[in-house]
């Protein structure tokens, strides 16, 4: 973008002026970007979809021989990779075209973290984790209940994914007149310091999580840090390498939110 100083009739420079033409065609492109992500996504899911569906009949198919199973198998995981991949890439698009327009309403954040635990139960419990929630008895805010309950799906999803057997995973809500304070804790493999403010960007991964072989994307964090940022909030991670980690999401309260009894 190019910017024109602007002068007085001594000479002396008042300003400067930005073409407003390339504003707009930087706009323009910035929007051009959002679009193609959001139907590249979507273009990508209904194949993907029907991909996973004629998986499962041949890997319920009886009559065939056992031998290509591990084959099938293999298919089936990264299929379902994908699936996720392009489930987390419509999650961004969605984000950032609904970047100003959050559909706020009055929300009981005790209730949606209840709800977030119950959907987590069976996997948490398969996992060899214990969840628990350290909330007041009730709270409101003036959130996009939506994309909170994202928000806290993909720390706890996160929490549960780099916590091994015999790990805690603990939800917090604290609040005062001003903000609320959300966390998710656990007690799992931590992340280094060089790694910990990079963590949020698009495509990041911690050297760790990869060696280990757990499988992610690096978008699940941006996809939070965007949220949290629409809501005027951020999101910050303290952590331990080998003890485990604490993710914050501070949001102010918009007015005519309040805590309950
Ligand atoms: P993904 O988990 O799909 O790789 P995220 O954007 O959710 O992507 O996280 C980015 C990286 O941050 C992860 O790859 C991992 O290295 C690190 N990370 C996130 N959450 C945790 C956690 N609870 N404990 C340890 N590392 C984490």
């Amino acid at each position: 973008m190019s910017a024109r100083r602007v002068r007085d009739h001594e000479g002396e420079v008042t300003g400067s002026a930005l073409a407003y033409k390339e504003i707009t065609d930087l706009l323009r492109a910035l929007r051009v970007k959002e679009q193609f992500l959001a139907s590249v996504s979507h273009e990508l899911r209904t194949p993907l979809t029907v991909v996973l569906a004629h998986l499962e009949l041949l890997v319920e198919n009886e009559d065939l021989p056992p031998s290509i199973q591990p084959q099938l198998h293999a298919i089936e995981r990264n299929a379902l990779r994908l699936g996720s991949l392009v489930g987390d890439l419509l999650q961004v698009a969605q984000a950032l075209e609904a970047g100003l327009e959050l559909q706020r309403t009055d929300v009981d954040l005790v209730a949606l973290l209840g709800e977030t635990v119950e959907t987590w139960r069976a996997k948490v419990d398969a996992s060899g984790l214990t969840l628990r929630c350290e909330t007041p008895p009730r709270m409101f805010a003036s959130v996009d209940r939506q994309r909170l309950r994202q928000v806290v799906d993909h720390l706890v999803s996160n929490a549960v994914k780099y916590t091994g057997r015999g790990g805690t995973i603990t939800l917090g809500l604290q609040g005062d007149a001003d903000h609320l304070r959300l966390c998710v804790s656990d007690t799992g493999m931590g992340i280094d310091e060089a790694e910990r403010e990079h963590v949020f960007a698009w495509f990041v991964r911690g050297d760790e999580a990869a060696r280990r072989l757990i499988s992610g994307t690096g978008i699940g964090l941006h996809i939070v840090r965007t949220i949290v940022a629409a809501h005027g909030g951020e999101v910050t991670v303290d952590s331990t390498p080998g003890e485990g980690s604490t993710f914050h999401v501070t949001l102010p309260l918009a007015p005519l939110a309040g805590i309950g009894e």
